[in-house]
């Protein structure tokens, strides 16, 4: 019998809800493209519910603890002392969200013995040393798609924030004021702006389909091209790299995952590139942009904005420039932990433990790592290596609150 030990986000400050806000989920029948939704043979929970905090425990204790099997859920998760690190020893199998990262170096990789499968309830496993896990032969799944519709609408909601100065203009309301010129002097129309996104897959697609009907200018960069067809259909022109697109856009969002590649990628010199004045917009991964040279472009006005959900490490320490930096929209990560998103991984993630403990084959589309190597969807848009160093840093949160 497995020892499943899974790390989640806390739950809400005035304790687990008892309702919300909305009956129930809209009926979904497949992803665009036609991926079939997660399909587990049962759940046992309400999808509309809150899943992603511990209380919620992804609706899966039911499932596993019927089987014989046992379940940790925690979200001390940083650190020596924490509860994920002195639970980790024994554990088969580890599941973590992106959002409130379970970070798996290679130092801890090391210490979990029993270590067998690391899942991703959602999608990006860069908390994860790969390269680690390739060596040591632990497979890595996530739930391919699940979110991806989910940070698209972030990501338009937040191009439009920032280029209408949304935030600053709400702010003003809340403090009682009037003030038009202050809201506007910094407001813009998204109308005839060129948009370019660094990565075309399944959010960086639907990012671009979203926004073709503000008549924009559509641009991307990707290591593979779209085929020709569905270039024309969204009307974007394709580049063969990020440092020859930023230049003419207004606005740049990155869809693609960390990897080695993508780390850094946008450092002093990428946004120096920039327009004058460009937004940038990251609801990929903290580490793909370069902290500190992000907070000086928007206090020189290089950017004119920078939003995003994602920070490195996860949680952000309190000082983290990023809180602070001017003409920011930064969210803590939920972009891809939507109610209605948690309902599709914590099914997807159903999926794979009963193809796991069954002895049937993860869904391709799944597999990150597997056999020692990339595999699936990782063979298709990961590099090898590490992108964890740094991550020990996420336990200052802890220390400092
Ligand atoms: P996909 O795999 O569908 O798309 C990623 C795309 O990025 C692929 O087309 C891939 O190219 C491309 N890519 C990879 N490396 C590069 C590179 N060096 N330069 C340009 N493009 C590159 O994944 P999703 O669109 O579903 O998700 C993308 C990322 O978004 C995730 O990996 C994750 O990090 C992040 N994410 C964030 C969430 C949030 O809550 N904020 C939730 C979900 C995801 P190809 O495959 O052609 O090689």
């Amino acid at each position: 019998m497995a020892k499943v030990v899974c790390v989640l986000y806390d739950d809400p400050v005035d304790g687990y809800p008892s309702d919300y806000a909305r009956d129930g989920l809209p009926k979904l029948d497949s992803y665009p493209g036609g991926q079939t939704l997660p399909t587990p043979k049962a759940i046992d929970f309400e999808p509309g519910v809150l899943l992603g905090s511990v209380s919620g425990e992804l609706g899966l204790r039911p499932y596993l603890e019927s089987a014989g099997h046992s379940l940790v859920v925690t979200s001390d998760k940083d650190g020596p002392d924490s509860v994920f690190e002195r639970e980790l020893g024994d554990a088969e199998i580890v599941i973590s969200q992106p959002f409130w990262p379970a970070y798996l170096t290679k130092e801890r990789i090391a210490k979990a013995n029993q270590l067998k499968l690391a899942i991703t309830a959602g999608i990006g496993s860069d908390h994860v040393d790969l390269q680690a896990a390739m060596d040591r032969g632990i497979t890595v799944a996530e739930v391919t798609y699940c979110n991806s519709i989910s940070v698209s609408e972030h990501v338009v909601m937040m191009i439009l924030a920032l280029v209408r100065n949304y935030i600053p203009s709400y702010q003003w309301v809340i403090n009682g004021g009037w003030n038009i010129a202050d809201c506007v002097a910094r407001s813009y129309d998204v109308e005839g702006m060129q948009i370019g996104t660094v990565g075309a897959g399944r959010i960086g697609s639907a990012v671009l389909r979203r926004l073709r009907p503000f008549d924009v200018t559509l641009h991307y960069t990707d290591r593979h091209r779209l085929p020709e067809a569905v270039e024309k259909d969204l009307g974007v022109t394709f580049h063969p790299d990020a440092a020859s697109m930023v230049g003419i856009c207004d606005v740049v969002t990155i869809n693609a995952p960390l990897h080695p590649e993508t780390e850094n990628l946008f450092d002093e010199a990428m946004i120096a590139r920039m327009k004058r004045g460009a937004y940038l917009v990251n609801t990929a991964r903290g580490k793909i942009c370069n902290r500190d040279a992000v907070a000086r472009a928007l206090e020189s006005g290089q950017l004119a904005g920078y939003a995003g959900d994602v920070w490195f490490p996860q949680p952000a320490p309190k000082d983290h420039p990023w809180r602070s930096m001017p003409h920011h929209g930064m969210t803590p990560h939920i972009s891809g932990s939507s109610l209605s998103a948690q309902a599709r991984y914590a099914a997807g993630t159903r999926e794979i433990l009963e193809c796991w403990f069954e002895g049937r084959p993860i869904r391709e589309e799944y597999l990150i790592v597997d056999g020692g190597k990339l595999a699936g969807a990782g063979a298709h848009s990961y590099s090898a290596g590490d992108a964890t160093s740094g991550s020990e840093e996420a336990a200052r949160f802890k220390a400092k609150a």
